[in-house]
């Protein structure tokens, strides 16, 4: 029988193993969803969110089990993985709480006696999801898809399949009907037949390019909707005028954060001739002195990567930048230990068509890039094929609208590093996928927007 190993990117070391599933089994469990659709479809927005409710207690009772996990399967600092437990519960009582002004009916003034729109959950959503953030990128999707009155079904990244069934285990101990919420241990290859099924109504990715193109296009085939949420190289402009100490904080975290695997991390920062040697210097200081270790050591700013390919595959990304003429400031050697742990590293002096200013670096590398003026510096961020997140640190806030307003991208933040919030849209343009997720724009995504007319 196929298995999924789980293996902890700190020591290398293997923590479970897991029976997937046959593609028999997955129809099986995509049958029962459809057929508790049907019920969880006539339920009204309170009994919902009295289980919604349930659940935000469920994930904050079990806090630490389930931050242990996280930082287990994939490495991620264990404050940063009670924070995202926090911030599923978070997103659990939002929509809990929004759901039914977010998708109460609409009346349009028209000739008919009454006209108005109205929002019907659609059926069984398919989720493909990344390891990056393994709960709350789950929740993101399933909260308002739950609420909205569909049912979901998980395919998650196979390294954190413990945290896949610890989320299935707390929709069922909230008391959501058998099939709301199910975990499907499949290899990524058989998502092309569960999307084909009948049953599966649209699907959400967030993940790469790669997996994204794939899905979109399976999914594209079938007529089916979908919703990517994928890759970015996001640029943060830091101006002439700005504090550099607030700004090469900011930078240092952006860039470490999450073991400097987050979709909307700053990743390449372009930086105003006048300050550039003075931000590289003090930048370089502090990626050095952040503290590279064992991600439950409470001391630690950033641990291993979450799989030793990806940290390899990195490697050679920061190889090829250098060779092609890119200055390694620090960092960009595969150090002397088990898992897969990758240094604090800086690329700077990129221009276009460099490996990495033109693609994702998706680890704790920053490319630094020097732009002469404001125009320029817009005119660099916008050189990219992704268009997620991106900010501008500037000591005038109006001048950093300006340039936010010119950015390519689905969030661009003045002052402060790009984070999604369940009140405001989440999501990108070119590559970096489209659709949206959370506040309004996220729950309406996957309803069939309805209109209604009586004479
Ligand atoms: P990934 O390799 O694309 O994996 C994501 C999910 O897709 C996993 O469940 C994976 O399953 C599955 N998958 C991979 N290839 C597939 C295919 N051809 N068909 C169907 N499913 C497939 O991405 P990752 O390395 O886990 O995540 C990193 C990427 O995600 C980065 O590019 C990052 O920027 C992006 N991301 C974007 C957002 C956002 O909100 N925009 C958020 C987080 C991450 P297996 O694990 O079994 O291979």
């Amino acid at each position: 029988m196929a298995t999924t190993i789980t293996i902890n990117p700190s020591t290398g070391e293997k923590i479970a193993e897991y029976n997937r599933i046959t593609i028999n089994e997955a129809k099986e469990k995509i049958t029962q969803s459809k057929k508790t659709f049907d019920s969880w479809k006539q339920k009204n927005f309170e009994e919902r969110a009295q289980l919604m409710h349930k659940l935000a207690a469920i994930l904050e009772g079990n806090k630490e089990e389930y931050a242990q996990l996280a930082t287990r399967e994939m490495g991620k600092t264990i404050g940063q993985s009670r924070k995202e437990i926090e911030k599923c519960a978070l997103v659990c009582r939002y929509y809990a709480d929004h759901s039914k002004e977010l998708l109460a009916d609409e009346i349009v003034k028209t000739e008919a006696t009454k006209s108005y729109v109205t929002f019907k959950p659609i059926g069984v959503i398919l989720a493909v999801m990344p390891w990056n953030f393994p709960f709350y990128q789950v929740i993101r999707f399933a909260v308002p898809a739950l609420m909205a009155g569909n049912t979901g079904v998980l395919k998650h990244a196979s390294n954190v399949q413990g945290c896949a069934f610890a989320l299935e285990d707390a929709f069922v101990k909230s008391g959501f009907p058998t099939g709301t919420f199910t975990n499907l241990n499949i290899d990524s290859k058989l998502v092309k037949d569960i999307i084909e099924n009948k049953n599966i109504m649209a699907v959400t990715l967030t993940g790469s390019e790669p997996a994204g193109r794939s899905v979109a296009s399976i999914a594209g085939q079938n007529l089916k909707k979908t919703v990517m949420e994928l890759g970015g190289s996001d640029a943060y402009i830091i101006l002439d005028d700005v504090d550099m100490e607030e700004a090469t904080d900011m930078a240092t975290l952006g860039r470490l954060q999450n073991n400097g695997q987050t979709c909307i991390a700053a990743k390449r920062f372009v930086v105003l001739d006048e300050i550039y040697d003075e931000f590289l210097a003090l930048f370089t200081k502090k990626m050095k002195a952040a503290k590279m270790g064992e991600p439950t050591d409470e001391t630690t700013y950033y641990g291993p990567m979450a799989r030793t390919d990806l940290r390899d595959q990195l490697h050679e990304q920061v190889l090829k930048t250098v060779a092609q003429g890119g200055r390694l400031v620090l960092g960009g050697e595969i150090p002397d230990r088990n898992g897969a742990y990758y240094p604090a590293t800086i690329l700077a002096d990129l221009e276009p068509g460099m490996e990495g200013f033109d693609n994702e670096l998706f680890g704790p590398v920053a490319s630094v890039i020097r732009a002469k003026d404001d125009a320029h510096a817009v005119e660099l961020a916008n050189n990219s094929v992704f268009g997620l997140g991106s900010g501008v640190f500037t000591g005038n806030k109006e001048r950093g609208e300006r340039l936010a307003l010119q950015l390519e991208a689905g969030s661009s933040f003045v002052n402060k590093l790009v984070v999604s919030d369940p009140r405001l849209p989440f999501g990108g343009i070119k590559n970096s996928g489209y659709g949206r997720e959370l506040a309004a724009y996220g729950i309406r995504e996957f309803v069939n927007t309805k209109t209604i007319w009586i004479n």
